[in-house]
């Protein structure tokens, strides 16, 4: 029973390399998993688990290797007979296995983690309570138990737990409490071993029943309250999408019961683990949010429910093809909500939201195509979790269905779906099935826009009266786009007219000293630059604007001028003071004000009047909003954020002068919390006692936030802890330490930590793993220190062979923002 030591068994401790392609080819060739049987003991420690697996599996006869990555190894035999465990290396075991059926049974001790990967525990800081969920993916289920850990070795599970006995215990299948802390699960349908979950602990409950299916909601106890409130609407939008999207597939959803569990700590949005979807407890609202964050929720839930179709039933062979999982279901999450749930204006948050997420990353240095991106590495492919195989994807998804209509879009899916059921797929499979069903011409589509990368650019040439369409320098293309161009006279009324953009230069009709927006309604995907004229115009446009769509277009498209340095820092600021008090959704504040305060105010000719007349025009919104509505909500958090004056804050926060009807609760008075700390008018003691006074989850983290924010070298000192790993804390802890700390307007002080960023950032990598690691380079990063000697010492971090490729890849493309800003300073703020 060897107990390998720290340094080369801990969990989160990574390989150098993830799986790659070729072993999983070769891997998949050789054999085929018959069952996993599966019996964990979460009762015995709260530091690690027994985990004890037994896999039942047919070889054709050859050499390979189990994924195991344990704290010990107490025992591993194949067909009963002793395997030597000192074999283990890496996290394999190599195997030789004759033809035929064979039983391999290990008996392992497994360390819970806490960096949400693997069966991550936690402590409630509200009550002390201990939580356990299990994040399988992409490459953490070796972690939890013994397996082939490929996404093309599909197999059923049956689990058996032993928990606390105050514990609930729920997976992939419904479960049994037979008696007290032991939990028998059914076996389940074919999974992916990144699909296999578990939620134990002491959670509260909701649970229901829709059309046959035992619908459940699980939280943390601390929130269990904040749960009930929104309960009935997670779970009646939740019917709503199940009968919307048996509708459309009609295919009933094959999982037994759909549990959506909210986790603490969880690093992604939400897993789509079949019959048991974990989202991040965030998501239960412990405060009042935006109407915008609402649908965001919203979107996640029917997402999450679209991949029980999309990924779950029909999996990707390998990770190259994840488009095939979050392409669709961004794009059907979507739909779907716009189409049966209360937030029938889904596309426009999403404008708000997504789009930019989207055409940003395909800008990028590191972009890819959205299918077939050649990724061979599945540690790797973690990095194309991006806005291109999310929004960009979903969007080209959407111009998809619009070219072939819904009836063959819809019959191609059905066909996918129905051929390869619990088995997996590729790219070339699902143009088969859409060709079965009536559509041609997918390699022209595929070329154009699955497997190339990068956006055209589209601008308007106004003296040639000419759309000029620019492909991508290193990725070129000949793109045809289909779209429509808006156009409106000074203070007017919007016209929209199609435009079908078939080669370099496009002639339009632009009527004489009239505003032009290309493709406001997203009927392509392209980066649509504003050009000057129209800038000119917005302001006095925006306000009579009265399709949400179209206002959303006109950020859009000043944001991707901004991209390219075509747009002045001013011009935003006028256009956004215009625009603040008659916006009427409030995702657009919510995703917009983050924007304008980080890009286009620090780099406007006077920052703090820029951020004043913001704030002046955001006091006025939340006092002219209706009151208690999430307009004024979000109008009030704007004015927060760009608030300069001690006092006014300190009242609101003592609930004083606030406008009629506001209330300040937690989120909200951490949010003046921050910025108190941002303007140096608070100390740690201060802020210490706001944690103390309600010690939640949430106030952990932004404590953190506002700690760091404050203008000393103490507070940066704080955050250089956490990046460095000196000090561990839980991801959000971290997270926000990195997002909090570089402030503008204390460039002088943080000159200094520019340096420690490219210094320590090789060991802050080897401090932390998996997901965080590459999040954490990006959220320290000193993205707002845009000088030439702050660039000198960024730039070689690209081509740094101290730092693993994910994190590379992440500075390389925060250079590359580094980079735009200083073409808007070099353009607009120099003479
Ligand atoms: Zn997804």
């Amino acid at each position: 029973m060897p107990d390998l030591s720290d340094a080369d068994a801990t969990p989160s401790a990574q390989p150098v390399r993830g799986l790659q392609r070729s072993e999983a080819q070769a891997r998949a060739d050789l054999l085929v998993v018959d069952s996993y049987d599966v019996t964990l003991d979460l009762a015995s420690s709260e530091e690690t688990f027994g985990s004890v697996t037994r896999i039942a599996l047919t070889s054709h006869g050859g050499s390979t290797f189990l994924d195991l990555k344990p704290a010990s190894v107490r025992s591993i035999t194949l067909d009963g007979r002793a395997v030597d465990v000192d074999l283990l290396r890496d996290g394999r075991v190599p195997l030789t296995l004759d033809a035929g059926r064979h039983e391999l049974v290990v008996d392992a001790v497994m360390r819970f983690r806490n960096d949400g990967e693997g069966l991550h525990r936690s402590v409630d800081p509200a009550d002390g309570r201990h939580y356990v969920y299990g994040m399988s993916f992409m490459d953490a289920a070796p972690s939890i138990f013994a397996c082939f850990d490929q996404p093309d070795l599909k197999a059923p599970y049956t689990f058996h737990v032993r928990a606390p006995r105050d514990w609930v215990v729920i997976g992939n299948a419904p479960a049994t409490n037979p008696e007290p802390g032991v939990w028998e699960l059914e076996q389940t349908q074919p999974l992916s071993t990144y699909f296999v979950t578990l939620v134990a602990g002491p959670y509260h409950l909701v649970r229901d029943e829709h059309d046959g299916i035992p619908l459940g909601l699980s939280a943390r106890q601390s929130i269990a309250a904040d749960l009930d409130r929104d309960a009935d609407e997670l779970l009646t939008m939740t019917k709503q999408c199940f009968d919307e999207f048996h509708r459309l597939f009609d295919i009933r959803y094959p999982f037994g019961d759909y549990h959506q569990a909210f986790v603490p700590e969880f690093n992604a949005g939400a897993m789509e683990n079949p019959g048991c979807i974990t989202f991040r407890d965030p998501l239960v609202f412990t405060s009042k949010v935006t109407r915008g964050v609402r649908i965001q929720r919203a979107t996640t839930v029917a997402h999450e429910m679209a991949h029980q179709w999309f990924g779950n039933i029909t999996t990707p062979r390998w990770w190259d093809d994840l488009w095939l999982n979050e392409s669709f279901a961004e794009y059907m999450g979507v739909r779907v909500t716009a189409a049966v749930t209360e937030y029938d204006d889904a596309w426009v948050q999403n404008s708000f939201a997504r789009r930019q997420w989207g055409l940003v990353a395909d800008q990028r240095p590191s972009t890819h195509s959205v299918a077939g991106n050649g990724e061979e590495d599945a540690l790797a492919a973690l990095q194309n979790f991006d806005g291109i195989s999310y929004a960009k994807g979903s969007s080209i998804l959407k111009q998809l269905a619009a070219r072939l209509g819904d009836e063959v879009f819809l019959e191609g899916v059905r066909d996918h779906l129905t051929r390869h059921r619990f088995g997996n797929a590729t790219m070339h499979d699902l143009f088969d099935s859409w060709t079965r069903a009536g559509a041609g011409g997918f390699d022209a589509f595929s070329r154009e826009w699955l497997v190339t990368a990068g956006p055209d650019r589209l601008q308007l040439d106004r003296s040639a009266g000419e759309l000029v369409r620019t492909p991508p320098a290193d990725h070129p293309a000949d793109r045809s786009h289909s779209l429509r161009l808006a156009t409106a006279p000074a203070g007017g009324a919007w016209t929209g007219t199609d435009v079908e953009v078939t080669g370099e230069r496009t002639p339009v009709e632009v009527p004489e000293g009239h505003a032009v927006l290309v493709d406001p309604w997203e009927d392509t995907w392209a980066a649509c630059l504003v050009d000057g004229p129209t800038l000119d115009l917005l302001p006095g446009l925006v306000t009579r604007t009265e399709d949400p769509m179209m206002r959303a277009g006109i950020w859009n498209s000043v944001r991707s001028g901004f991209h390219h340095a075509e747009v002045d820092p001013d011009a935003v600021v006028d256009l956004a003071e215009a625009w603040l008090p008659v916006e009427s959704q409030d995702a657009g504040l919510t995703y917009t004000t983050p924007w304008l305060l980080r890009s286009a105010v620090p780099l406007s000719s006077d920052p703090a009047t820029a951020a004043s007349r913001l704030h002046a025009a955001a006091l006025r919104a939340a006092h002219a909003h209706e009151p208690g509505s999430t307009l004024q909500l979000g109008s009030l958090q704007t004015a927060v954020a760009t608030a300069s004056d001690e006092q006014l804050l300190r009242g609101w926060l003592a609930g004083r002068d606030l406008p009629p009807g506001l209330e300040v609760d937690l989120e909200l008075r951490w949010r003046m919390w921050v910025r108190l700390a941002v303007l140096g008018a608070t100390d740690r003691a201060e802020l210490d006692a706001a944690l103390e006074a309600e010690p939640t989850a949430v106030s952990r983290v932004e404590h953190t936030r506002a700690v760091v924010s404050m203008p000393t070298a103490e507070a940066k000192e704080f955050a250089f802890e956490r990046f460095t790993g000196a000090v561990a804390v839980p991801n959000y802890e971290l997270r926000a330490a990195g997002q909090g700390m570089w402030r503008e307007a204390q460039a002088e002080l943080l000159t200094p930590y520019v340096a420690r960023y490219a210094d320590q950032l090789p060991t802050a990598a080897r401090a932390h793993s998996g997901w965080v690691q590459a999040d954490v380079a990006e959220d320290f990063f000193p993205a707002c220190m845009a000088g030439d000697e702050a660039m000198a010492l960024l730039a070689p971090l690209r081509t740094s062979d101290d730092l693993p490729a994910p994190v590379r890849r992440r500075v390389t493309d925060a250079v590359d923002e580094l980079e735009r800003r200083r073409a808007v300073i070099a353009r607009f703020r120099r003479g």
